[in-house]
């Protein structure tokens, strides 16, 4: 989904801000926040990005984020190549960047690349992916099946030189034909330098590393104001839980963790119940920990072949839906019963779950751990969620949350 780069004008109150991000973007159904656009059939996931689009240039947002995941979550229909093709075709552009890079994490990519830690993508966990299994590293032959347009590569050796030297190259890929570059990025100050190359281009598609490097553009152009408090959230106080329903690496070994320390109850998608049958069935398994107010744990994270089994026995899209739909029925039942700390594991499953909270803002706060944040539910009641992606986070990751929500 795109963001607006430049929300935060300068001299605008926390009240203003939360208010514009409050406000719901056009093409969403009443009630429910837009859809995540990675996993929908691509030509929802276009529509969803381009309705959002237009609700933030009807605001006056000057550069668009298409924001994706670090290990460029897609399959070869899309959503990445589609919806950056969509954006730049709306936006009346040509050309953009394509960066999931974030170094902190061990996202890096050389010669278009993407690496994991010190493996290829393919190599990585990321290729047992219970919905976009990437087993392709090539960046620039990823998007290439995914896009209309031609995908160019601006290497480490010219991104080491610095802001200028990269825009030259975005200059030779235009004059080629390029309608993308996938750009290479071992560190955060190869970021901060594609950040000021980005400084005039409409659409920047990457994942979150690069806009390390975006604010100094707009401090620079008089457009925003350093915010010592920008981070600041308020406390929340009440009960504390933690949904699970990624099948990643980092989540299940998270899950180990914190299963041997509190109590912990598994969904079992083979149960032959429906998904309101099993989140009964969960919540009856946590009431005791609830009522007390203490920490626990409710997840569906199994091990590769498990959700190969479940999928093979329930086809990968009811699959998924029954464990998402049957997480967001808890989180909305956990929040009706007094839960106001809330650490959901999973891309999907975050999303699913602010979609039953009926969440349409969030404040965001400091780190928890690289990539994320604290956050805070804006509207009734208010809600402190730490929204993980699956592969996100050291091994003790639930409580250091819990501990560090306000
Ligand atoms: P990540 O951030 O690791 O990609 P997501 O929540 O985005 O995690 O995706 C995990 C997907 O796997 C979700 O669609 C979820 O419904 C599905 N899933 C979770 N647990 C199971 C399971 N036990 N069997 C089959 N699919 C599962």
């Amino acid at each position: 989904m795109p963001v607006a780069a430049d929300a935060a004008q300068a001299g605008e109150t926390e009240g203003e801000l939360y208010r514009h991000r409050s406000a719901r973007p056009t093409g969403s159904k009443k009630g429910k926040t837009p859809p995540k656009s990675r996993t929908l059939p691509a030509a929802d996931a276009v529509a969803q990005s381009l309705a959002a689009l237009d609700w933030l240039r009807g605001r006056g947002a000057r550069q668009i984020y298409f924001k994706y995941c670090s290990t460029f979550d897609s399959t070869g229909r899309g959503n990445i190549g589609p919806v950056a093709d969509a954006l730049l075709d709306a936006l009346g552009e040509s050309f953009t960047v394509a960066c999931p890079a974030f170094p902190e994490n061990g996202r890096t990519i050389y010669n278009g690349h993407l690496f994991v830690g010190a493996a290829l993508l393919s190599d990585s966990p990321m290729r047992h992916h219970p919905l976009t299994p990437m087993t392709d590293a090539n960046l620039v032959r990823v998007l290439e099946r995914q896009s209309r347009r031609k995908v160019g590569l601006t290497r480490h050796g010219v991104v080491r030189r610095g802001a200028g030297a990269i825009r030259a190259d975005f200059r030779r890929l235009r004059a080629e034909g390029c309608g993308y570059a996938v750009v290479d990025a071992l560190a955060d100050e190869d970021l901060l330098a594609i950040g000021a190359a980005c400084a005039e281009l409409r659409l920047v598609t990457a994942g979150s590393g690069i806009a390390l490097g975006l604010p100094q553009n707009f401090y620079a152009a008089g457009l925003m104001q350093p915010r010592g408090d920008a981070a600041a959230l308020p406390e929340v106080g009440g009960k504390p839980a933690v949904l699970a329903g990624s099948c990643s690496a980092a989540t299940r070994a998270q899950v180990a963790a914190m299963a041997v320390r509190h109590p912990a109850v598994k969904l079992d998608p083979l149960a032959g119940a429906d998904a309101g049958e099993l989140a009964a069935r969960a919540l009856a398994a946590m009431a005791a920990p609830l009522e007390r107010g203490d920490p626990f744990l409710i997840y569906s994270s199994t091990e590769p072949d498990q959700v190969r089994e479940v999928q093979r026995r329930l086809g990968l899209e009811r699959a998924a839906a029954l464990v998402e739909e049957t997480l967001a029925r808890i989180a909305h039942e956990l929040v009706g019963r007094g839960v106001r700390r809330l650490v959901v594991a999973g891309g999907e499953t975050s999303g699913a779950v602010v979609s039953a909270l009926g969440v349409r803002a969030l404040a965001i706060g400091p780190p928890i751990d690289p990539g994320v944040p604290r956050t805070l539910a804006l509207g009734e009641p208010r809600v402190a969620l730490a929204l993980k992606s699956g592969n996100f986070g050291a091994p003790d990751f639930f409580d250091k949350a819990l501990a560090m929500l306000p």
